[in-house]
Parts: structure tokens; C-alpha cells; sequence
């Protein structure tokens, strides 16, 4: 018999050993409970998903309990939470993380984090809730009901600095950015604790469930391979043939490649994350060796933290087994907010031991008329006249008007799934 400390009303209960039961949802393993040349951030692979009968308790007991309705990006959160891709995160932060991971980037356990992950409630509902009392985290579903996934134990509640956090974490308190937008709009009161999930959100199951791998299943998958060194890409944007260079010259220093796109919650204006895995898939077909390159989703939503939001894609990636991480230029930036290379220079104020996972720093990539090859401004010493670029908005503009992108800035496969895609869309919106 092992103890579980179960969040309920009761106190904590004895589960039995449970032979179904992934066992490392204890998590006070004292071996390794991972595959894959490198160990998740802080030595463990977190797992707070419930499987049998663990699950089956859980969820009665939550049908019970006052149900608090998450943001899009806190159902992000929760999944990324019961995965492990937050690891050592077991929950949602209490207010000396959060304080330390606002003014210092690291957890007070010492480790690098530099996003804070927080529930925030409206003070009504922090109101009603007493510290030690357990609530159930839900979601709306497609019929208006709720969608219970998890238990929450909550250990704190406190109240917090808006401006203060957007200064530090996204470097301006203008609410024109939209992750500062955001946190202006959400709610003042922020809840703490541990959660155990007994059901991921339906995004797991309705978008790319197939591309949905958690980090014991990409670790799982890197070693079957026989990677011993993978490499992490994450875009929120289709593949020009700008990140294909950079992907493939990263590639050829390390074993495997993980092409891993983020689909939370986007700006209105970013391309759909299902134009953006067909147009992926597009191009690795025809363009990358598939016994050398992994697609998987990311679920995680956009901050647009930049240099911050740099370090916590990094550790992420880490979590899912990578060794190494591509940081292009203005990584994770918005608008003008952050310096060119500010997205690479923060690395530089961790201890490299501590991140674990190497950085792999770009310069912008594009092509060249006069080389006849894609290069960057460290590899081509001709005039800027030469070299073939796109702004987003006129990528989007042609697009739009059915346009294929030219050939030396998008694999011609890579714009006609992009154009359907818009399509589709216009009619869509049209429908509506
Ligand atoms: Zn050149």
C-alpha cells in the first residue's frame, strides 16, 4: 500500500497499488523515471494524470466541488502541467514562486523559470473559496455544459501586481501588446496548488491528437530512433524556406530534428494552427528525411514574452527530451517591444547547467540572388538589394489574393496549402 494524497474534503485517502496506474504520478521516484539523453527540468517527469481507478475517484469527487471555469491558456496550462512539459510544475504557482520567477526568472527551488503560470479568479470567486478547500478546473464544452478535467487543492490565494508583472515579464505596461492585454484583462486574485487531472481538455482529442505526443512519448520515440541528440524547433508560422535552412543546418550537427508548433491560443491574426500543420506536412514530405525529423504540437498558448518567453520554450523542449533549441532572432516577440537579439542575449544570464538544454543561436536567414542560395548577413557579403524578403503582412496580402509566395521564399507545395487554407477560411468567415 502506497499513501496518495488526495485532494478531498475528507482528507487524504489509501489508494491501493494500482498495476494500471503510471506509478511516477507519485513523484518521489528515486531513480530516473524517463528515457532520453537528458533529464526533464529538475531531474523528474512530472505526471499528474490520473488513469483507472485514481481517475474514476477523482472525477466523482469533482462533480462534487465548486467548478472553476479556465481561461483558454489555463487549459493550455492544465495539459501542459499533467504531461510534464511544465516539469518540475505540479500545479498552479503559489505566491513565492511567482514572485521569484517575476523579479529573479527562477523558482525558489533555484531553477530557471521565467513565465509565471497562474490561475487567476475574479475576487467574488476567490471570495468564496477557503485556503486548504478543493474546486474542480473545467472548461466550457461545444453544448454549453462544463468539461471537468482536474482537482485543485487550493494551498493559496493572493493578490498580485498586474503592472509589475507585465513590466518585468513582457518589458512594457502597454496594453496594446497582446500578452499584457491579457493580463490586464484577466482576473485580480490569483489560486495556488497542486492539480490532479483525471481528464486532459478536448483539444486533446479533437485537434491533432495524432501530433498531440507528450514528453514520455517523444523521449520514447527519440530513443527508438537512436537520437542521442534532437534538436527543438518551435513556430507559431508556416515553414518558409528561411527556417527550413536554419532547421537543416542545426540538423546537420545533431541527430534528429523535433519540428514542434505551437497551437494554443494565438493572435486573431497568426495563421490557423490547421492551415499550419498541413503546410508542415506538406513540406516534410517532400523535403526532409523522414527518419531524421519528428512533428508534434505543442499545446502551449502564445504569450509573446519574447526573450522570456525564449527560456521558457527552451525548457519545454527540454521536458520533451531536446537537447538542443533553436532561438531565431526576436523569438517569441510582437510588435517592437523587443531588441533583435534580446531572445538570445537572455541566455546569458542563466547558468548553462542549470537550463541544461543548448541554444542554438540564428541570425535572420533569406535568400540571396547574387550566392543563389539561402544565407544570412554572417554568410553573404551582398548588398541588401539582393536579398529576397517578405514582410508578415505581405506574405498574408498575397496570400490572400490567391498569390503563390516567390519560390525562393516558400516551397511552392508549402503556398498552395497556405492559399486553400485562406480560402477556406474567407469562405468560412463569409458563412457565418
Ligand atoms: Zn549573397
Amino acid at each position: 500500500m502506497r499513501e496518495f494524497l488526495c485532494p478531498s474534503e475528507r482528507g487524504p485517502r489509501i489508494f491501493p497499488e494500482d498495476a494500471t496506474l503510471n506509478d511516477n504520478v507519485m513523484n518521489a521516484h528515486p531513480t530516473p523515471n524517463y528515457v532520453g539523453a537528458i533529464a526533464p527540468h529538475g531531474g523528474l517527469l512530472i505526471n499528474r494524470l490520473l488513469r483507472g481507478e485514481m481517475a474514476a475517484a477523482t472525477r466523482e469527487m469533482a462533480q462534487r466541488l465548486k467548478p472553476i471555469v479556465l481561461s483558454p491558456m489555463n487549459v493550455s496550462d492544465l495539459e501542459l502541467i499533467a504531461v510534464g512539459a511544465y516539469s518540475p510544475l505540479t500545479g498552479f504557482m503559489g505566491q513565492a514562486d511567482y514572485r521569484s520567477v517575476v523579479y529573479d526568472m527562477h523558482l525558489t527551488n533555484g531553477l530557471p523559470w521565467t513565465i509565471p503560470i497562474t490561475l487567476a479568479v475574479d475576487s467574488d470567486t476567490a471570495e468564496a473559496i477557503a485556503i486548504g478547500q478543493s474546486v474542480a478546473l473545467a472548461e466550457p464544452d461545444p453544448h454549453g455544459d462544463l468539461h471537468l478535467m482536474a482537482v485543485m487543492e487550493v494551498s493559496e490565494k493572493y493578490t498580485y501586481d498586474k503592472t509589475v508583472e507585465a513590466e518585468k515579464v513582457y518589458r512594457t505596461t502597454e496594453e496594446a501588446h497582446p500578452g499584457v492585454a491579457r493580463l490586464y484583462a484577466q482576473g485580480d486574485v490569483l489560486l495556488a496548488g497542486d492539480i490532479w487531472v483525471f481528464d486532459l481538455p478536448l483539444a486533446a482529442k479533437t485537434e491533432f491528437p495524432e501530433l498531440r505526443h507528450t514528453p514520455a512519448q517523444t523521449r520514447r520515440m527519440f530513443a527508438q530512433s537512436g537520437w542521442q541528440t534532437i534538436v527543438g524547433f518551435q513556430t507559431r508560422n508556416p515553414v518558409h524556406r528561411a527556417h527550413e535552412y536554419i532547421q537543416k543546418v542545426a540538423l546537420e550537427i545533431v541527430d534528429g530534428l523535433f519540428l514542434h508548433p505551437l497551437v494554443g491560443e494565438t493572435k486573431a491574426d497568426d495563421i490557423p494552427a490547421d492551415v499550419r500543420i498541413a503546410s508542415y506536412q506538406a513540406i516534410l514530405r517532400d523535403y526532409y528525411p523522414p527518419d531524421r525529423v519528428l512533428l508534434g504540437v505543442f499545446p502551449a498558448a502564445m504569450r509573446y514574452a519574447g526573450p522570456r518567453e525564449a527560456v521558457f520554450h527552451a525548457i519545454a523542449r527540454k521536458n520533451y527530451g531536446c537537447t538542443h533549441f533553436i532561438v531565431g532572432r526576436d523569438h517569441a516577440g510582437v510588435g517592437k517591444y523587443y531588441g533583435t537579439y534580446d531572445a538570445q542575449l537572455i541566455f546569458n544570464e542563466f547558468d548553462k547547467e542549470l537550463i541544461g538544454i543548448t541554444p542554438l543561436m540564428f541570425e535572420h536567414a533569406f535568400y540571396c540572388r547574387k550566392c543563389e542560395a539561402i544565407v544570412t548577413a554572417k554568410t553573404c557579403p551582398h548588398d541588401h538589394s539582393e536579398w529576397v524578403s517578405l514582410s508578415g503582412t505581405q506574405v498574408r496580402e498575397m496570400l490572400s489574393r490567391g498569390e503563390m509566395l516567390p519560390r525562393e521564399f516558400t516551397r511552392p507545395e508549402v503556398s498552395r496549402v497556405l492559399i486553400e487554407g485562406m480560402k477556406r477560411r474567407q469562405n468560412e468567415n463569409h458563412h457565418e
